[in-house]
């Protein structure tokens, strides 16, 4: 029998996985635990935008518990009920502030919400989600400052790496607000993680791969990808049932192969949060992958990679490597 391979990220996965990663860190299964904490959007009050991003719904992500008109302290006791009764039991968890642009609000407010959630037993951190615009070095500082006591990961929305996309999005940032922003919170020693979205109108497949490279030369911790789904109740599916072709959406059997040829170039230092996104099918216009599960295409994944004996950063090349033989 032949011994198991451990990856230098410590397991036997073939790829870096924040799954694996809060195992050793926290020594068992960590769950995450949405919360909508009654946040709104400067992308959609008018403060940087109006409209908000065209393919987004929050409703179509909140699972059942998580209202806003409920304190964050009684979603994350019915989050703690839920997940039992559900999954595998876990007895640590980290408060997802989900919903909207988890920053947008006074220092003060944001102090008493973030401590709520934080004093519910069991709960061991923050994982906090946000615009790469939405958030300052008062706020980061705080943030700093709380880590040295509990898990703190902010997540920001990237969608892409390319300003025209972002411009097509209405997402009312650029690239570089992400890349200025990401690169102050890890400098900060604040655990730095990011979204990013393929599929999304007017990118070639080959310009989506290209940003494991971009990606790779940040100084994220961890990435969670998904591919375009359509959402009722968004701008998008109104441009989708107008123009479906301006939408290169991925099939199920087309996007195995992309990811994994996108993780082969990717950094292997940075942990996957998750490859698939699944919105809820009554909410679900295209592209229709027959109702799968997020963890069994994992597994797909996970085989495909085996199959073709390959691994997160296989082909990646540091930047220096890059410049030294004249690829930039
Ligand atoms: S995706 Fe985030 S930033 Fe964009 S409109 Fe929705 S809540 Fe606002």
């Amino acid at each position: 029998m032949t011994a198991e391979k451990i990856y230098p990220w410590g397991d036997s996965r073939r790829l870096n996985s924040t799954a694996g990663f809060y195992k050793r860190l926290f020594g068992e299964r960590v769950q995450k635990l949405s919360i909508d904490a009654g946040f709104t959007c400067p992308n959609r009050d008018g403060t940087y935008g109006r409209g908000g991003c065209t393919y987004c719904n929050n409703d179509a992500f909140n699972p059942s518990y998580c209202r806003p008109e409920k304190s964050v302290k009684q979603q994350l006791e019915e989050g703690i009920v839920f997940h039992r009764r559900r999954y595998r039991r876990s007895n640590y968890y980290l408060a997802y502030f989900q919903a909207y642009s988890n920053t947008y609000a006074p220092p003060g407010k944001l102090k008493m919400l973030y401590k709520e959630a934080l004093d519910v037993p069991g709960v061991k951190g923050l994982v906090i989600s946000t615009r790469p615009d939405c958030i300052d070095d008062k706020i980061l500082d705080f943030l700093a400052g709380m880590q040295e006591r509990y898990f703190v990961a902010v997540e920001y929305g990237i969608e892409s790496c390319y300003d025209k996309t972002l411009e097509k999005i209405n997402r009312g940032h650029t690239f570089s607000k992400t890349e200025e922003t990401v690169r102050k919170t890890a400098a900060k020693g604040i655990r730095t993680t990011g979204h990013i979205i393929f599929g999304l109108p007017g990118e070639s497949r080959d310009e989506m791969l290209a940003e494991a490279v971009t990606l790779s030369a940040l100084p994220f911790d961890a990435l969670k990808f998904h591919q375009l789904q359509i959402v009722k109740g968004t701008v998008m599916a109104e441009q989708y049932r107008s123009n479906p072709m301006d939408f290169p959406l991925f099939s199920h059997e087309e996007y195995i192969p992309f990811i994994v040829r996108f993780l082969e170039r990717l950094n292997p230092n940075i942990q996957i949060d998750r490859l698939t996104g699944e919105t809820p099918p009554d909410f679900l216009i295209a592209p229709d992958w027959g109702r799968r599960r997020t963890y069994t295409i994992l597994e797909e994944i996970l085989r495909y990679m085996e199959e073709k004996n390959t691994w997160q950063g296989k082909y990646y090349e540091p930047v220096e490597t890059r410049i030294l033989y004249g690829k930039e």
